[in-house]
């Protein structure tokens, strides 16, 4: 059997896994709303072998899954010039067998989104692709959000602009194309001088994939190798996924382009600020992801130990909440040499169709989603541990799910600090009046949710465990700080 029959019998295989599981992922932002990923990117640049580039993007982007979930898409370069193939939905609905073994490109540019800016259409769906008469052109993906969006498209449209999209990608795609003929790295730099706000994003031309980070480097991004190919990807779990080599972070401000030449790296600002987004550690990243050289789940898990010594009650259990609080859940237990038992089931296979969006819809959904296991539960003081506190759906049913089941008291043990502000940089958190923790009466709150009492790591818990301090993160939803 060739290398490539291989690879295409190991993709069937993640096919069929995948379409067992698509309920299961679909489900995972419901019924608890919780704060939304704007995107995933991944980009493999000159894959050799016909045909295996855009399976290798499939299963990075089945990888990024979790950071968006409304609409896949890919872009390759054909005869024709750039072309994508994009749609609403899952990246296993977006993409047939047939399609993937069609495209035989070696470079292809792929993204998940989940809309922050812009109605979730498929017109919004990217990577967004421009094109010229004579069939050059270029194709963009982009996670994060741009601040100065109005200025510039009030701007554009003075100009004459056409919009086709209500995405403020099409800002950043209208900029680089309109520089392109300068060189693709020098169009990201001038473009770079004009947005403002949170971009991790990858562009491809004809020849060249080029992947830059805003100067604050919001959104992660990082460079893998597969010998001579080159990938780029929100995350490390997409590289380990693939099978790729980690090389190292794309730096804040910085530009890499992957051409023909190799590897060549530009420094747009010397003196950039990191302001990576530090709910990237808190929940949107995967466990199992390294972002900046700090493992996920060991930051999450360093927390949940720090929470231990802000408790101040008896416990005889750790419950993690399904599936978000694990890695915190790990370190609490350990702390406080208690039992730790996944006393909660997760009903992986609950329909969408039937919930309402109502606060008694969203309850109801989340008693269909989780059911606690009587016998570990019944008379004992469970710690319930969460990454975070949103709107507290969650946390309520599954108080009064615990104390129906027996148990003799349930203390919420959160993670993060409470959210209060909103994101401007990509992250969709809602409105102040749907937050949980409108002050810091704690005890009032874990009243209105059921809880004997409620504990929330501190700013500093997340300092320590990230083991440098606040100025190096963007904290600005729970400390208001917008820098
Ligand atoms: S405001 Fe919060 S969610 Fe948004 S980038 Fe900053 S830390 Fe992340």
């Amino acid at each position: 059997m060739s290398t490539t029959e291989k690879d295409i019998n190991y993709f069937l295989l993640n096919y069929n896994l995948v379409q067992n599981h698509r309920e299961h992922l679909a489900k995972d932002s419901f019924p608890e709303w919780r704060p939304q990923e704007k995107c995933g990117v991944f980009a493999v640049y000159n894959y050799r072998e016909p045909g295996k580039a855009a399976i290798i993007t499939y299963l990075g982007l089945l990888a990024l899954q979790h950071r968006g979930q409304e609409s896949a898409g890919i872009a390759f370069k054909d005869d024709n010039g750039i072309q994508s193939i994009k749609g609403m939905g899952l990246v296993d609905t977006v993409f047939t067998r047939e399609t993937l073994s069609s495209i035989k490109a070696g470079t292809i540019l792929g993204h998940v989104r989940y809309s922050t800016t812009g109605i979730s259409n498929a017109a919004n769906a990217q990577p967004l692709v421009a094109r010229s008469f004579d069939k050059t052109g270029i194709a963009l993906a982009h996670n994060g959000n741009l601040t100065n969006t109005r200025k510039l498209q009030d701007k554009l449209l003075l100009e004459g602009q056409i919009f086709h999209t209500t995405s403020d990608t099409e800002i950043l795609l209208s900029y680089l194309f309109r520089y392109r003929r300068q060189g693709l790295v020098n169009a990201v730099k001038k473009t770079m001088s004009i947005v403002e706000g949170a971009y991790a994003a990858v562009i491809m031309d004809d020849d060249q994939l080029v992947a830059f980070r805003d100067p604050g480097g919001f959104r992660p991004l990082v460079i893998g190798k597969f010998g001579e190919a080159i990938v780029f990807a929100s995350e490390t779990a997409a590289l380990d996924t693939v099978g790729a080599t980690f090389v190292r972070d794309v730096r804040p401000g910085e530009i890499i382009s992957a051409g023909p030449g190799g590897l060549k790296s530009t420094l747009v600002q010397a003196d950039t600020k990191s302001s990576l987004c530090i709910f990237e550690y808190v929940y949107f990243a995967r466990p199992d992801s390294v972002i900046d050289g700090r493992s996920v789940h060991q930051v999450r898990r360093d927390v949940g130990s720090t929470l231990a010594g802000r408790i101040n009650t008896n416990l005889d259990l750790v419950i993690p909440s399904p599936d978000s609080g694990v890695s915190a859940a790990i370190g609490l237990a350990e702390a406080l040499n208690l039992p730790l038992e996944w006393a909660v089931h997760r009903n992986p296979y609950l329909g969408r169709t039937f919930i309402e969006p109502t606060r008694d819809g969203r309850e109801q959904a989340v008693r269909l989603k989780f059911n606690p296991i009587q016998a570990l539960i019944r008379g004992k003081r469970v710690a319930v541990v969460d990454d975070s506190l949103v709107r507290g759906t969650t946390a309520r049913v599954l108080t009064s799910l615990l104390l129906a089941s027996g148990a003799a008291g349930v203390h919420l043990c959160i993670a993060s600090p409470p959210y209060r502000n909103p994101c401007y940089f990509g992250i969709d958190i809602p409105v102040a009046e749907d937050l949980a923790v409108p002050g810091d009466d704690f005890d009032r709150l874990a009243l209105s949710i059921g809880a004997d009492s409620i504990t929330f790591a501190e700013p500093e818990d997340l300092y320590n465990a990230l083991g440098s301090d606040q100025s190096a993160f963007c904290t600005a939803c729970f400390s208001g700080d917008y820098r």
